[in-house]
């Protein structure tokens, strides 16, 4: 099958990359949309990898030996996954932590990803898609999850004051959430071609440079991923309030040689942690989610998601596509396979 790899050093499509094969308790996928990394790509920085963590796709085959039963309930359907592979065995996936599976790989990271043709993928990591919800919709659901797990992870409770910090796909989507959860919202960006998308939502936006730093915030949402995103949080966050790192970019960043994120952190100086003890602050962390949830959000139209796909591209595009991505210029890039 054709696939987009990243070698370590560059990405390209290899004209004849390995079939894959569904071995127990895996599915065969044929991918419809794939969503690319905004910034940066996560590719392994050893093994040569099959790029892509965001889907959906039609389930083609499942392993030898499934139940007609399963077969039954599940080929030809559409479905999304998460990208996380776990081990069911460790200390953690026995004490309901599977997101923290010691063994954890993740598509398009440590483990071949779904910018193919077919992709195989563990039946467990799947949820269908019902009709209701488009493939522009559905390839969301991961970058949803995410977003709808921090939101569980920082407890939006009464009507809090909430600064999302950022103007990306997961601040955008982590502003709709938390507005939905009854809180008062702002988006802080750099970028105002990208943040004024908020006024679609009835959600506050100023640029960063304009914000007042007040330590008045209850919760403040760090989608920045950058040294300077924390330092302005710990200055808008009021004292016993919460901080919640998502920081996706300089992650990616970190983990891949393929291509620069922009706003390199490099020159940035030591973050002064101080305020943290200082207005005794609560820093969470949270990444991603089981994408059941955002599919039923979805479905029931409470997200808007759509325009937030700025550019679309063929399979065969793909390798450029992502390299023009880094630029940090697009909001979701979608390939249409
Ligand atoms: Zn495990």
């Amino acid at each position: 099958v054709r696939a987009i790899r990243c070698d370590g050093a560059k990405i390209a499509m290899d004209p004849r990359a390995e079939t894959p094969t569904a071995a127990l308790g895996e599915a065969v996928i044929r991918p419809l949309r794939v969503g690319l990394p905004e910034a940066g790509t996560p590719g392994s920085s050893r093994e040569p990898v099959t790029l892509g963590s965001e889907f959906v796709g039609v389930v083609e085959s499942l392993f030898e030996g499934a139940e007609k039963d399963l077969r039954k309930r599940w080929e030809s359907k559409r479905a999304v996954g998460s990208p996380e592979l776990v081990c069911g065995k460790c200390d953690m996936c026995k004490g309901g932590l599977p997101n923290h599976c010691r063994a954890r790989r993740t598509l398009g990271v440590t483990a071949q990803g779904c910018l193919a043709e077919r992709f195989a993928l563990p039946m467990r990591n799947l949820v269908e898609v019902p009709g209701a919800v488009s493939d522009d919709q559905a390839v969301f659901a991961a970058a949803l999850g995410g977003a709808l797990h921090a939101a569980t992870i920082v407890r939006v409770e009464g009507k809090p004051y909430v600064t999302v910090l950022g103007d990306g796909v997961d601040a955008l989507l982590c502003a709709q959430v938390m507005v939905k959860l009854n809180a008062s919202v702002r988006v802080l960006g750099s970028r105002p071609e990208k943040f004024t998308l908020c006024e679609k939502w009835g959600i506050k936006h100023r640029h960063n440079a304009e914000a007042g730093r007040r330590h008045d915030q209850d919760i403040v949402v760090d989608c920045t991923g950058t040294p300077g995103g924390l330092a302005l949080a710990m200055a808008l966050v009021r004292p016993r309030g919460k901080i919640v790192l998502r920081g996706v970019p300089p992650v990616s960043a970190q983990r891949n040689r393929c291509s620069e994120a922009p706003g390199a952190t490099a020159a940035d100086k030591p973050l002064d942690l101080s305020p943290l003890i200082e207005n005794e602050i609560e820093l969470l962390g949270a990444r991603s989610a089981n994408p059941a949830e955002a599919i039923a959000r979805l479905a029931a139209g409470e997200i808007d998601v759509l325009p937030l796909i700025t550019r679309r591209v063929k399979f065969a595009d793909a390798p450029g596509a992502i390299a023009a991505a880094s630029q940090g210029e697009q909001l979701k890039v979608v390939v249409e396979m």
